[in-house]
């Protein structure tokens, strides 16, 4: 293969969107796409959402960026706004997910370090996680894929299966600094931790002096309908990344943490040119404005059940190639059949239906709407879907 401008790290398609309307894109040749994929859970308004449009365009004529040597009275704000509003007590802000958990790795090792612990400097993480790219988070998946060739990795990370309590209990030693979970595992195929096993490991950082990190990069924010998936669970974690929907399309994320967990985080020990800079702010905070309105998670809540009734109902009539559903709010997935590949499948809808998803693990299609749709959306997807499932001729074995 010719090398190209853009590195082909992407299996890129033919969607090439040009512009954005609510819940579609829109292509070069002017083809309409209803995007369930929401640039993988990031467009949490959609596309063009006139508040955050504004917010941007405003704060960009006004100040768009200055040194994290200054202060940041846009930083406050939306950091009080977002420890308001979870378990944390203090924020940092990043421009991506991976560098949200990078600094939640830190964050756990500089606080057993700064406790006289420096040899607690493993985190135990799990099979099939994604926690994003840097070094530090491919360490912390061991998908052999994301891994093969960079190595060396960085040392002190341990692999259970997931959703293992006892397994991830039994990598427990003098070494453990904690645990780090998506609490909804996204990429790895829309699989939600359990009850037992959330809370298990929540019980054993209690126990035993560690810290749980939860990864909400793609469930948290409002996307299972709570502002964080770690409330359907009844718990709190010590340490949380945060990013794709909390800038709805504009780059920026954030790692949450406690004050006692944080408490290594002192001046010098991390930092980001860009992290939390004005225009960024202006982002996030036009889209907590929605997101916190009376009613927005209710709303998600309600299009989460129907788009799932929705699932459930097409499975019987397309049983040749759906299995079954999962996920929680619009963070939903729909198994394959063996018979069927996801990505296939994915590439389907999209190139005869106009319907964006997106492929997940464990031969999964993820369906990520942006959390203002509508029941009118949910019809469209529904009729797109079902269309799909009927014309779909899985590429039988050549
Ligand atoms: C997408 C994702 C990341 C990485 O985020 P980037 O912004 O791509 O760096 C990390 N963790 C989870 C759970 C994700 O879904």
């Amino acid at each position: 293969m010719p090398i190209t401008p853009l590195m082909p790290v992407y299996p890129r398609c033919d969607v090439r969107p040009v512009r954005g309307e609510g819940c579609y894109l829109i292509g070069e040749r002017g083809e309409r796409y209803l995007d369930f994929a929401s640039g993988i859970a990031v467009n949490a308004l959609g596309h063009g959402h006139p508040h955050l449009v504004k917010a941007i365009a405003e704060q960009a004529a006004t100040l768009m960026h200055v040194s994290n040597l200054y202060g940041s009275p846009q930083g406050e704000k939306l950091a009080q706004r977002i420890v308001d509003n979870s378990f944390a007590d203090t924020v940092f802000f990043t421009n991506s997910g991976t560098e949200a958990v990078e600094c939640a790795i830190k964050a756990a090792r500089r606080y057993h370090y700064v406790n006289g612990n420096p040899e607690r400097n493993t985190l135990i993480t799990f099979n099939n996680a994604f926690h994003g790219r840097t070094m530090g988070a491919i360490s912390a998946t061991n998908q052999a894929k994301m891994r093969d060739g960079f190595e060396p990795l960085l040392p002190g990370f341990a692999y259970a299966p997931f959703n293992d309590l006892a397994a991830a209990l039994a990598l427990v030693n003098d070494t453990t600094a904690g645990f780090m979970v998506e609490t909804i595992q996204g990429e790895g195929g829309v699989s939600a931790g359990t009850e037992e096993f959330i809370q298990g490991l929540r019980k054993a950082c209690d126990e035993h002096g560690l810290l749980l990190i939860l990864d909400e990069v793609q469930c948290g924010y409002g996307r299972t309908g709570k502002m964080w998936a770690y409330e359907h669970y009844g718990i709190t974690p010590d340490i949380m990344s945060v990013a794709k929907g909390i800038g709805g399309g504009f780059p920026l994320g954030a790692c949450l943490a406690t004050e006692e967990a944080a408490k290594g985080m002192v001046i010098g020990t991390h930092g980001s040119t860009y992290g939390g800079n004005p225009l960024a702010m202006a982002a996030g905070e036009a889209i907590l404005d929605v997101i916190l309105e009376p009613g927005f998670l209710d709303h998600v809540t309600m299009m989460g059940d129907r788009l799932r009734q929705a699932l459930e109902q097409m499975i019987p009539n397309h049983d040749h190639i759906f299995d079954s559903v999962r996920g929680r709010g619009l963070m939903a997935g729909i198994k394959l059949k063996d018979s069927a590949v996801s990505r296939e499948f994915v590439a389907h809808l999209r190139d005869h239906h106009g319907l964006l998803t997106v492929a997940a693990g464990e031969n999964v299609v993820r369906i990520l709407p942006p959390l203002v749709i509508e029941q009118a959306h949910i019809d469209e997807f529904v009729q797109k879907m079902s269309a799909g499932a009927r014309m779909f001729a899985p590429a039988v074995a050549a």
